[in-house]
C-alpha cells in the first residue's frame, strides 16, 4: 500500500492559516531589509495584498506589495510586482515571507 503524502504547509505564525507549500520555496537564503531570514515563493495563498509601490531594497528598485494573512490580516511579508534591474527579474510575481512570520504545519 502505497503511503499517503501529505503536503508540508508554512502557516501565518499568528493565526495558522496555510499560506505556503514547502515545495514552492525558490530561495531559502534571502534576507529582508531588517536583516531577518526569509524565503523566496514562487507561489503563496491564502493572502491579501496591499497597494503596490515602488520601494528601495537592497538590491535595487523594486514595485513591491506588501502580503497581508487573508484570515488575521497580519503583514507577513511582499510580492515582488516589478523589478527594474535586469538581473532581478526572476524576482516578478514571487513572494518573500519572513521566516519569523511563519510557521511549519503538518511536518
Ligand atoms: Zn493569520
Amino acid at each position: 500500500m502505497a503511503e499517503e503524502i501529505r503536503p508540508r504547509f508554512y502557516g501565518c505564525y499568528n493565526c495558522h492559516n496555510h499560506i505556503a507549500l514547502h515545495d514552492d520555496i525558490v530561495r531559502k537564503d534571502f534576507v529582508a531589509g531588517n536583516r531577518r531570514r526569509a524565503f523566496l515563493f514562487s507561489h503563496v495563498m491564502n493572502v491579501k495584498l496591499g497597494t503596490s509601490m515602488d520601494r528601495r531594497l537592497i538590491t535595487g528598485v523594486h514595485l513591491v506589495a506588501d502580503v497581508h494573512c487573508s484570515d488575521c490580516g497580519t503583514i507577513l511579508g511582499w510580492r515582488y510586482e516589478k523589478a527594474y534591474d535586469e538581473a532581478q527579474k526572476y524576482k516578478e510575481s514571487k513572494t518573500v515571507l519572513e521566516k519569523y512570520k511563519i510557521v511549519k504545519d503538518n511536518w
